[in-house]
């Protein structure tokens, strides 16, 4: 694991960002701070931006400041009011309000291009005819200086016109942009008299046809931040070397505020792809459910999956934030999930595979109510009562008729506790014809009610049950990583990757019956099996984890 994945402390984070905005405060640049967090709606949400949201609302809280949503919305050939909403949800359940901070950049796009006739009458834009293609070759490489366009000296009059033109929807997709001009010699690709404008029929979700033409991130983002007065605008580090050209902008424009940019590392996670291209390509391609498939990474998957939103924060404070790129194990935001759940969840009965067992000597028709305890972690949970009676269903796994050294479990012949309840011994196997067990005839103790015996004998194991006639029917599934291989997609394409054996659905599976009228959502302990999520689908649950990382004893073995 890295070495960063400290645990949580309940001192007030510390990283280099912090340090930056507690630097400005006290030195009096800022009387208040303001921070974003800036989507764009071409996807749902994943755990990277969980990452940026826990920073930015997160400094926004313990510095006394604000955080807005901002929609980063400038490419309408990908954008849609669905992701809009989901996101909006998403960042809400993950705890954080941006209050009536809810900003889109295209709420900026009157004064944008406003902005951009300001650069060409300026004579620091110029409108460009040369194809995309041609561009890229004119622009240079790395090693390379670039060259000028042959349109970069049109006059200021001209290039109005043109933008003008280009605005009332003269011209077609893709036959001129807008750039910025800067120097084509710099050694800074992005300075290379970038493109700020393109383009682009297309309807927006929210300007419908009012635009043809759109600003690109780089003219949006910056201009965007200082029109809401962002004091620090915090993101990954494939923008760093943005940045010179997000400074000369707001240089050269009549901005009414001065943002600064910052970098930190994106969150990258081992089993899993943070990129919401891959994303879509995963749901498109069918290789998930949808966008909230429990397997995926994205918010409303982890949510469906029963990840509760205190343990992504919690993560997201244990990994902390650098400069420095680094893979976090997914084992090590499964420990923050079964932290908090372990605190928390309520402790229930729950057999998977079931295995029918008759108790003799317990009277037909009989039954009673057991106490049980709904949580040994958290005294006010309580307990609650579970019925019992002749006929049960045990773990099929709970049962050998020939155990093994190791196995403690019932056998024929053996005695052990059933949780709860009493002590039972198992005194007949009965099998089908292929020699199956199919059901197990025992005896209980009337004397060890509760769980233990006046006579202090024990037992070496407790198994949990379900009464048969009181059972919920439930499917449960079973999920593991997506992506059998530690990084995804390092050898060859990542869909190959894949974990074929990532999803495992079980049915007749047997539950307590408080188990029916859970809520959907809500995730309860199926006592020694794991952590369960009630779906929004009726009898259907979701395994959020087991309760040990079987990944980490699978690999030690080797
Ligand atoms: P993707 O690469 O998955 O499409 P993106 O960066 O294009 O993500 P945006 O909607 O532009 O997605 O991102 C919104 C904010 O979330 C940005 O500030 C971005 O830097 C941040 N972000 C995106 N992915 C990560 C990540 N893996 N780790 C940390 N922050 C991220
Ligand atoms: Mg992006």
């Amino acid at each position: 694991m890295a070495e960063n994945n400290i645990d949580a402390t309940s001192e007030a984070p510390s990283d280099f960002i912090r340090d930056i905005v507690r630097g400005d405060l006290d030195a009096g640049r800022h009387t208040d701070i303001v921070t974003r967090f800036p989507p764009e709606p071409n996807g749902y949400l994943h755990m990277g931006h969980a990452k940026s949201i826990c920073l930015n609302f997160g400094l926004a809280g313990e510095f006394g400041g604000r955080c807005h949503l901002r929609f980063d919305d400038t490419n309408p050939a990908r954008e849609e009011q669905e992701y809009i909403d989901a996101i909006m949800e998403d960042v809400r359940w993950l705890g954080f309000d941006w209050g009536t901070h809810l900003y889109y950049a295209s709420d900026n796009f009157e004064q944008l291009y406003a902005w951009a006739e300001h650069l060409i009458e300026a004579g620091k834009a110029y409108v460009d005819d040369l194809s995309a293609e041609d561009m890229r070759e004119y622009r240079g490489t790395l090693l390379t200086s670039g060259r000028d366009s042959p349109y970069r000296t049109r006059t200021a009059d001209e290039n109005l016109d043109l933008f003008r033109r280009m605005r009332a929807g003269e011209f077609g997709d893709g036959t001129r942009t807008l750039r910025a001009k800067i120097d084509m010699a710099s050694g800074n690709i992005n300075l290379r008299d970038p493109v700020l404008y393109r383009i682009l029929h297309a309807d927006h979700p929210r300007t419908h046809d009012a635009w043809c033409i759109y600003p690109n991130y780089d003219f949006a983002h910056g201009q965007s931040d200082a029109i809401e007065g962002i004091t620090h605008s915090v993101c990954t580090l494939e923008f760093e070397d943005h940045r010179p050209l997000y400074d000369w902008l707001i240089e050269n424009l009549p901005v009414p505020a001065i943002p600064h940019q910052y970098e930190f590392a994106r969150l990258n996670m081992t089993h899993t792809v943070l990129s919401k291209r891959r994303l879509m390509e995963l749901v498109d391609g069918g290789h998930v459910t949808g966008w909230d498939d429990p397997r995926m990474p994205t918010i409303s998957g982890m949510r469906r999956r029963g990840i509760p939103a205190a343990a992504i924060r919690d993560f997201a404070a244990r990994i902390g934030v650098s400069k420095s790129n680094a893979v976090q194990e997914v084992a090590a935001l499964d420990a923050c999930v079964r932290d908090y759940l372990n605190q928390r969840a309520v402790r229930r009965m729950a057999v998977l595979k079931p295995l029918k067992v008759v108790i003799e000597n317990y009277p037909e028709g009989d039954g009673e109510m057991l106490d049980a305890i709904n949580n040994p972690n958290d005294e006010s949970a309580g307990s609650r009562q579970v019925p019992f009676a002749r006929e049960l269903y045990i773990e099929a796994d709970d049962f050998m008729e020939e155990p093994p050294k190791k196995f403690f479990r019932l056998g024929p012949g053996r005695e052990v506790r059933l949780r709860y309840a009493y002590f039972i011994t198992c005194t007949d196997v009965i099998k089908d014809q292929a020699g199956n067990v199919t059901e197990l005839r025992c005896t209980y103790d009337p004397e060890t009610k509760g769980g233990n015996a006046p006579d202090g004998r024990k037992v070496k194991a407790t198994l949990h049950w379900v009464s048969a006639a009181h059972a919920a029917d439930a499917e449960v599934r079973l999920y593991d990583h997506l992506f059998a291989a530690e990084e995804p997609g390092v050898e060859g394409d990542y869909l190959s990757d894949l974990n074929p054996d990532s999803l495992e659905v079980l049915t007749g599976c047997k539950l307590e019956p408080s188990l029916a009228d859970l809520a959907p959502g809500e995730t309860v302990q199926f006592e020694r099996l794991g952590y369960f999520c009630r779906d929004a689908d009726a009898g259907v649950f979701n395994r959020t984890l087991s309760l040990r990382d079987t990944w980490a004893k699978a690999k030690s073995k080797g």
